[in-house]
């Protein structure tokens, strides 16, 4: 038995893990090198016109966009979050409505919410794929839900067409927080394009980047138009824009979500490689479960059947009973070995400070004590109880099925989750 490196023993890998900068190559150096010759580096107006819409880098990104997703429009922005914002705005939420969403996300899956004063009220997951759980959305819903925000998270889809049914029948806007899972699918349809609106993220941390960036996608003309209007300004509600009716536009705030002409000439050509750095990620995480079957404590990734995963992280179970430790006590030994891992993900969202005090706005209360608003915010502990336990207990995450890791990056994680099964009895009695 090799000794821990917790404990003193040698680590099983002693170098840090290369960035997945090397992404970013000729085709983007090239592209950004034409924009700049070009001196065009935003192409927006903020008038009425052609160039309300963007410059030809921004049109060609949304082409992409909108050709791989199979969607009607893409609309891109200057990050996720503002692509959240405007769909929240674009579906009509306001004040006094109730938007409900997950728990387990990065903040902006809910706080885009809070930024149309509205009121985010939480629903639980479900322990398989950590996503959206049906069944406890329903429980939620008032006659003040005004949509639902789903998030496909780490790279799986949610149960999209049992809320697709729920959001009919009640008559809600369907939102796909779809920042993650660029590519994953459920029964052939690309997760993002089943609710009303898909949001995607093009920061630097996700599957592919621009640095910063966001594009939404949609099959609803008034849902686009109101975006494109959200997006840069609102101003051109003043004039006629384009032959078609604009309903509904008395009421558009317009803020400036505008992607540059850098951001998408480095855009437009990280779509082309989406499905090659998929690819790569599958290939990993698929070795990865493999070789994961043999520890009972560690359960990997949960694949759906008719789904496909796009893997942003590699998100497993830890079981404590099974292991006869806590989770943290594994992650410390995992650490100490020198492989990618953390425990949880981030902390469920209603959690922080803006939830917990209801204060976003000054000191009146607004949006969660807003005279406009007639319901009774819940934030307290145990609102969610599957999200809690799993981020207390048993999530534990690695980041290493990605390029430009390979079948090394693997190996040694196996390893390590090996080294630390075999001194078991020995971690049993780490506090
Ligand atoms: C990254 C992320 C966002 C925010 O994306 P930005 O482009 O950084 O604004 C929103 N939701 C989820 C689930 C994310 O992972």
């Amino acid at each position: 038995m090799t000794e821990l490196a917790m404990y003193g023993g040698p680590r099983v890998r002693d170098i840090p893990y290369p960035t997945h900068d090397t992404m970013i190559g000729r085709e983007e150096e090239e592209a950004v090198i034409a924009t700049l010759r070009r001196k065009e580096l935003s192409g927006f107006s903020g008038r009425p016109g052609d160039r309300f819409l963007g410059g030809p880098n921004v049109r060609r990104l949304e082409d992409g966009f909108r050709t791989y997703f199979g969607t009607t429009h893409a609309v891109s922005f200057n990050s996720a979050t503002s692509a959240l914002h405007s769909a929240v705005a674009a579906v009509g939420v306001g004040p006094g409505d109730e938007v409900i969403v997950p728990p387990t996300s990065m903040s902006a899956s809910a706080t885009c919410v809070v930024m149309a004063n509205a009121v985010p009220v939480f629903a639980d997951i479900e322990d398989e794929t950590f996503c959206l759980d049906p069944n406890e959305v329903e429980k939620k819903i008032t006659p003040r839900t005004k949509a639902i925000i789903v998030v496909n998270l780490f790279g799986h889809p949610a149960r999209l067409e049992a809320l697709k049914e729920i959001s009919s029948e009640h008559e809600l806007a369907l939102i796909e927080d779809n920042a993650q899972s660029p590519g994953a699918a459920i029964n052939g349809k690309f997760a993002g394009t089943i609710g009303d609106i898909g949001v995607l993220s093009l920061n630097y941390h996700k599957a592919i980047q621009t640095g910063e960036g966001g594009v939404a996608v949609t099959n609803n003309d008034k849902y686009a138009q109101r975006m494109q209007l959200i997006r840069n300004h609102g101003e051109v509600v003043l004039a006629k824009w384009t032959d078609d009716d604009l309903p509904d536009l008395e009421n558009i705030v317009g803020w400036n979500y505008r992607m540059t002409e850098i951001e998408a000439a480095i855009g437009m050509s990280q779509i082309e490689k989406l499905d090659k750095l998929l690819e790569v990620r599958r290939d990993l995480a698929n070795s990865l479960t493999a070789a994961l079957q043999p520890y009972k404590f560690l359960i990997p990734p949960f694949v759906r059947q008719n789904c496909s995963h796009s893997y942003y992280f590699f998100t497993m179970r830890f079981l404590p009973e099974e292991a006869g430790y806590h989770r943290d006590v594994f992650v410390r030994a995992m650490q100490a070995e020198g492989v990618a891992i953390s425990p949880g993900y981030e902390i469920p969202i209603y959690r922080y400070p803006m939830y917990q005090n209801q204060i976003a706005y000054g000191d009146t209360g607004c949006p969660f004590r807003c005279p406009h608003y007639t319901g009774e915010p819940d934030y307290a502990a145990g609102l969610c109880p599957t999200a809690e336990r799993l981020y207390d207990l048993e999530l534990v995450t690695t980041d290493i099925c990605k390029f430009p890791n390979g079948a090394r990056e693997v190996k040694e994680f196996v390893e390590a989750v090996h080294k630390v099964a075999d001194n078991q009895e020995r971690l049993s009695k780490e506090a």
